[in-house]
């Protein structure tokens, strides 16, 4: 039988050993922390009763791909809940604009902007899974849907700030900002449209879901279904060398690229081995869980109903801070985004005591305490927030570092999203997952489709790593696992 292992076990390496499993390979995947699921943790990290996520909270492009049409997830446990506003953006004086599951009640809440806001994600909604299909995947491949890809390309291609100037309310552009700056990026740059482009459509063709019982289910049902395909997980496992594994046919690293190039060491041709050193990451991030007793007092009625708060201000003030940020400066007005996935998932809250979990943009390896400066944030758009926490866990940009190595400096989406990298990540290569080791492949946010709880670069780098081994037409087979008739979607 193939021996496959698989270095870490967020949502990539989970994803990347289930598609191992499924083809027929033996997996064990190794992981350095005590509790597997990487990005996909969850805990009581406030009072006891209280349900926060640790990382990810919103998993609009988790719903509906290529890896969970093919591993039935749901069969393992998994419920997604969709809050009633997807996102919103609070301004001054109760102002604010927010993002729902129809185009049509967005832009009809957008006043004159509206029509713009229906004129670009319409068409877009329209057409989602037709775009998805293209960008979930790496960039250098032939394209089944050139117009629908070309038409997101009007969008996604330049900077966040042109995009901006559509619209004529400080509502509607800070609700566009707001989206944009989760690609942890200057909005002036080209490309930084992309993910805000992404997310902001997602929003209305899958919402923004949470999973039922935290993030942790999503790793939770992962690892049932590996372990009902004969897969295995050690937990406290760092590894730090290849020979440590043995000899194993295939290895997936669901790593930082930097990482799998010091465990690779000198079997890496030394032109790989520096492209991975060289490997980009962006600014940081400094969290802040709540316990907030009958929620955040938001000023902007939608915002209390909003899965997701993006809390900074106007556009220029998102603007400022994303720039900042980059260039490595403390903002005194951070981006700071706050999850409220108990309004979808409520069985997180304990009676009217709720998990809050916030973060703010830091440039990367920040030593400082953001902790004033988030609280101050959220007061500004929420006065009498303070007076409602009942306690709050810090986690500094070195303990998100220490809790996942794969978050360099405190960068939780794996690397910058500069123009070269949303293109060609981890380097300009035809297969982005091969690391130049035989039978060795990177399978971490590092590679496309980037940053999420997805599973998809996982996904892509297992089958890249099958149809090496000429074993594809083995996943490709409905089987154990799969949905049920569901061959032909793939
Ligand atoms: C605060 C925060 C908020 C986020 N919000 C969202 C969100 O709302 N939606 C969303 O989709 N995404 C979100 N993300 C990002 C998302 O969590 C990640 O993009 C995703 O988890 C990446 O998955 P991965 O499998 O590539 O890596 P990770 O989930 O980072 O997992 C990597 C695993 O590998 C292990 N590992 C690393 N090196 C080694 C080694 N040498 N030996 C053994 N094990 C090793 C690590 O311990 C870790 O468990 C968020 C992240 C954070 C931190």
């Amino acid at each position: 039988m193939i021996q496959g292992v698989v270095v870490g076990s967020g949502p990539n390496g989970l994803a990347a050993a289930i598609t191992l499993a499924a083809a027929g390979v033996s997996v064990t995947v190794l992981e350095a922390a005590e509790t597997p699921g990487g990005g996909t943790r969850s805990s009581e990290a406030t009072v006891p009763g209280l349900l926060h996520d640790d990382c990810s909270g919103f998993h609009p492009l988790a719903t509906d791909n290529p890896f969970s049409r093919r591993f039935d997830l749901t069969a393992h446990g998994l419920r997604w809940a969709v809050p009633n506003v997807q996102y919103a953006h609070p301004l001054d004086d109760g102002r604010g604009a927010a993002a729902y599951r129809s185009v049509d009640e967005t832009a009809d809440r957008l006043g004159v902007d509206g029509g713009r806001y229906r004129q670009i994600f319409g068409p877009l909604t329209d057409r989602f899974d037709a775009i998805a299909t293209e960008f979930l995947q790496p960039m250098v491949h032939l394209p089944r849907h050139p117009v629908a890809l070309g038409r997101f390309g009007v969008f996604a291609a330049p900077p966040a700030t042109w995009l901006a100037r559509l619209f004529r309310t400080e509502e509607a552009a800070a609700l566009w900002a707001g989206v944009a700056a989760h690609a942890f990026h200057p909005l002036s740059t080209p490309l930084s449209s992309a993910i805000g482009a992404a997310l902001g459509t997602a929003a209305h063709r899958y919402g923004w879901p949470v999973a039922v019982g935290g993030s942790q289910a999503i790793s939770a049902a992962m690892l049932s279904l590996l372990e009902s395909l004969g897969g295995r997980v050690e937990t406290g496992v760092t590894v730090s060398a290849l020979p440590d594994l043995g000899s194993p046919d295939i290895v997936l690293l669901d790593t930082a690229p930097a990482a799998a190039a010091a465990i690779l060491a000198e079997r890496q041709p030394p032109r790989v081995a520096r492209a991975y050193r060289r490997y980009r990451h962006g600014p940081g991030a400094f969290q802040v869980a709540f316990a907030v007793r009958d929620g955040v007092p938001w000023s902007f009625a939608p915002a209390r109903e909003a899965g997701t708060v993006h809390v900074a201000g106007d556009l220029a003030t998102v603007v400022g801070a994303e720039r900042d940020v980059w260039r490595g400066r403390m903002p005194t007005q951070p981006f700071v985004l706050v999850g409220q996935q108990y309004l979808a998932d409520p069985d997180r809250s304990d009676g009217d005591l709720h998990p809050v979990d916030a973060y703010a943009h830091v440039p990367a390896g920040f030593t400082g305490d953001a902790r004033g400066l988030i609280t101050e944030q959220i007061e500004r758009f929420a006065p009498g927030f303070s007076e409602r926490i009942v306690s709050a866990t810090v986690r500094p940009t070195p303990e998100i570092v220490a809790h996942n190595a794969n978050y360099v400096g405190g960068d939780i989406v794996t690397g910058a999203n500069t123009a070269r990298q949303l293109l060609f990540r981890p380097r300009v290569a035809v297969n982005p997952y091969a690391t130049g080791v035989d039978g060795v492949y990177l399978c971490s946010a590092a590679t496309p489709p980037g940053a999420g709880a997805h599973g998809l670069c996982g996904w892509h780098a297992a089958r890249s790593a099958l149809k090496q081994r000429g074993l594809l037409d083995v996943l490709d087979r409905p089987s154990i696992g799969s949905h049920a008739g569901d061959g032909s979607r793939k």
